[in-house]
């Protein structure tokens, strides 16, 4: 059996890269990784522009930070100055607009007073280059402002945007579809009858598929039967990855490893060293990847954030994570356990560090106990008695690093 470490380690030498694709910024590509370098197609900014609401004049013209200057123009925002400013006058000036020729100042409005078609200046501070942006100190044309590997968050969509790229090379996000296992599995809409139970890890794998960036594809609920099983299994494996869901562990109805291996899927492991999630499993049909999560609610909540979105993060070339911190127990915290366990907890992050407190829960079945939990704390095998301080390790599942 192997540990986590060295199963998340097989998953991760079959998760590479898919192939870029052009896309354009919006809510899609957001938090996707830029595939080429981004070049800037102009000078930023194109032109010396003003920094403030002013005075456009020659620095030279004040005594004592006064001067008395005829107005020549007035240059707004997104207009071309057509006026030489000599010495003795200035120009009215936005922020934003164009710096006129002669000038080689700004001085804000609030330190100005218009008298007729003059302005009476009153500023010790005024030297060359006061509150004008040259052009080109931000970027040269040509230059690469941004390297492929980059993750597109708002800011680099802005930059995008400012030298012309409204729509990039980027890894892509993956294909993820989810199916369901169980005959007593039925929708969520369904009132269960007598043995059955309803469809919590569907949407469940859903919601951490979006999270986790990728385009989750809901196939429903595949019954314990062979023949239905590997149609429903064929439809998944159109996608990038396969999510199955229950029908992994020894049962006589644990249909999932027999028809992923008579469909081609090479089982890579079956059974982690774990609680919970044991009976885990990992496959590929290159370059398809197939987890079969167990149907255990928290197995599964738990198996995905340890395995699969870290495949989900390596095929969009993020780096895969998972996150772990270390955080100081609030309480001690009795634990016996023959396997690593991975127990819900509330992480919280203060500026003082980092605290863990475990959530009350009875294991696998359990989804209700993981509610009031943002984190799993590792627990180690033994009988352990963890105290308050003790610094453990922590997966921090709702941190998008
Ligand atoms: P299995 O892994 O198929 O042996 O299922 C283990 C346990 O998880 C059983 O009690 C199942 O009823 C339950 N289970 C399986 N699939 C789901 C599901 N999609 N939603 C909620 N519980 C499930
Ligand atoms: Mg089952």
């Amino acid at each position: 059996m192997h540990t986590v470490a060295e199963a998340l380690e097989i998953v991760l030498r079959h998760a590479k890269p898919l192939p870029p694709q052009t896309a354009s910024l919006g809510p899609e590509t957001l938090g996707l990784v830029l595939a080429e370098d981004a070049a800037s197609d102009l000078d930023m900014p194109p032109f010396d522009k003003a920094m403030m609401d002013g005075f456009a004049l020659r620095a030279s013209d004040l005594r004592d930070g006064l001067a008395e200057l005829t107005i020549v123009e007035e240059i707004s925002a997104g207009k071309t100055p057509t006026v030489d400013v000599k010495t003795g006058q200035a120009s009215r000036i936005m922020t934003g607009a164009p710096i006129p020729q002669g000038v080689d100042a700004v001085v804000m409005i609030e330190r100005c007073e218009l008298v007729g078609n003059k302005v009476r200046v009153n500023d010790p501070k005024v030297r060359a280059g006061l509150n004008i942006l040259t052009r080109a100190k931000e970027m040269r044309v040509g230059e690469t402002v941004l390297h492929a590997g980059a993750r597109l968050r708002p800011q680099e969509f802005g930059l995008l945007s400012t030298v012309g790229l409204a729509s990039v090379r980027v890894q892509p996000a993956p294909s993820v579809a989810i199916l369901s296992t169980g005959d007593e599995i039925v929708e969520p809409s369904v009132k269960p009858g007598p043995g059955q139970i309803r469809n919590s890890n569907g949407p469940m794998l859903v919601g951490q598929v979006t999270r986790a960036r990728g385009t989750a594809r809901f196939l429903g609920i595949a019954r314990d039967d062979t023949d239905h099983l590997r149609l429903a299994i064929e439809q998944g494996l159109q996608s990038d990855m396969l999510i199955l869901s229950g029908g992994v562990s020894a049962g006589k109805f644990d249909l999932v490893p027999g028809v992923l291996a008579d469909l081609g899927v090479e089982s890579l492991f079956h059974k982690v060293a774990m609680k919970p999630g044991k009976p885990v499993l990992f496959g590929v049909k290159q370059p398809k990847l197939v987890f079969g999560l167990p149907g255990n609610p928290v197995s599964s909540l738990v198996c995905f954030e340890l395995f699969v979105r870290p495949a989900i993060r390596a095929l969009m070339a993020l780096p895969p994570g998972p996150c772990w911190v270390n955080a100081n127990l609030t309480k001690d915290f009795p634990y016996r356990s023959d396997r690593p366990t991975y127990h819900p907890a509330r992480l919280l992050k203060t500026a003082e560090g980092f605290t863990i407190e475990p959530t009350a829960w009875f294991g696998s079945p359990d989804l209700r106990g993981v509610l009031p939990a943002n984190a799993f704390v590792l627990l180690p095998v033994g009988d352990q008695m963890h105290r308050a301080g003790d610094r453990m390790m922590v997966l921090d599942v709702e941190n998008d690093f």
